[in-house]
């Protein structure tokens, strides 16, 4: 057998994440010696946990809030999927070069497009201007999407909508998250994507849309998989909308990180059964 290789995920909080059950079962699927841990690194150690992880030779990272950001200043290159993305959930160390990537925004849209079809031409709301937003504006489109942006912080969204159209040449909108806006703006939209922090355990009730805002040929994506059945989802669905939770897309840009580290193709089925079997037992 190789040596040993290991690979982490840093973040603050790391409890209840599924990437090492992910990962740890797609690497003895394959054979490789391979081995995946989630270590808590609060933000003040940031840096020292980058040099950690070059004296130690760690061979790929994750990285979660709250060091999507902070970690670029630190890696030695950056590919064109984090610098559009402005943040990096991947990285690979390369002979002692870190290279940070970001498989969030890919991720998304692979998800997506597997349950709905190609998103090209489609008329999207996007719920968000955060890290993971931010990757999920640029990959929809530039797969062809018409775009707006909704966020708390409406700078950020017009902020966004305009990185858009400058890097992409296409045009995007951005508004603000009041209700009477939002229910207005969906009702020519095709596709709502929830990419904010809204929903997400402990605050479950919270949902930016509800049922009465959205209309039955409307397609309702959350990203946030804790929980997996958001109140959003269940909004969307007692108004008759096709809903996609956060599951496809969690599994699709551990995906493309295997692919990135590894060289090979991930198995997916493996990922998505291994993440499916800890849901369940956390459930129990
Ligand atoms: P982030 O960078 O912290 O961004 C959070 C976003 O949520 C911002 O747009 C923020 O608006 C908005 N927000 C937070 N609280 C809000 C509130 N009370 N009302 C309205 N808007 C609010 O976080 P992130 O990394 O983008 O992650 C966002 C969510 O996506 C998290 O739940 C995360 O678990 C999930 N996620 C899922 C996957 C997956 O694979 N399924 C991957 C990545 C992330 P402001 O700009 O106004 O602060």
């Amino acid at each position: 057998m190789d040596s040993i290789k290991l690979f982490m995920l840093i973040g603050d909080p790391v409890e209840g994440t599924l990437s090492p059950v992910m990962f740890n079962a797609a690497f003895k699927s394959l054979g490789l010696n391979y081995s995946y841990v989630a270590v808590r690194v609060p933000k003040k150690f940031l840096t020292d946990a980058v040099g950690g992880i070059r004296a130690m030779g760690i061979a790929g990272l994750n990285v979660t809030i709250p060091h999507k950001i902070a970690i670029m200043n630190l890696l030695d290159e950056l590919d064109d999927s984090a610098v559009s993305a402005d943040a990096v959930n991947t990285v690979k160390n390369q002979q002692d070069k870190l290279i940070g990537f970001n498989t969030d925004g890919e991720g998304a849209l692979r998800a997506l497009e597997e349950k709905i079809g190609k998103i090209r031409g489609r008329r999207v709301l996007l719920l968000g201007a955060g890290g993971a937003a931010r990757a999920i504006a640029f990959s929809i489109a530039r797969a062809g999407a018409e775009l707006t942006i909704a966020n708390r912080t409406v700078a950020r969204a017009k902020a966004l909508a305009s990185a858009i159209e400058q890097k992409l040449g296409v045009n995007a909108q951005s508004i603000s998250i009041d209700r009477p806006r939002l229910k207005k703006c969906l009702e020519d939209k095709e596709i709502l994507i929830n990419a904010t922090s809204v929903g997400m355990f402990p605050n479950v009730n919270e949902t930016l849309v509800n049922s009465g805002m959205m209309h039955r040929d409307l397609i309702v994506n959350d990203i946030v998989y804790k929980p997996l059945q958001t109140r959003l989802l269940t909004e969307a669905e007692s108004a008759g909308c096709k809903t996609v939770n956060g599951l496809g897309m969690l599994v699709q840009q551990a995906a493309l990180t295997f692919k990135i580290w590894t060289g090979k193709p991930a198995p997916i089925k493996v990922m998505l059964a291994a993440a499916k079997r800890e849901l369940r037992r956390r459930s129990r």
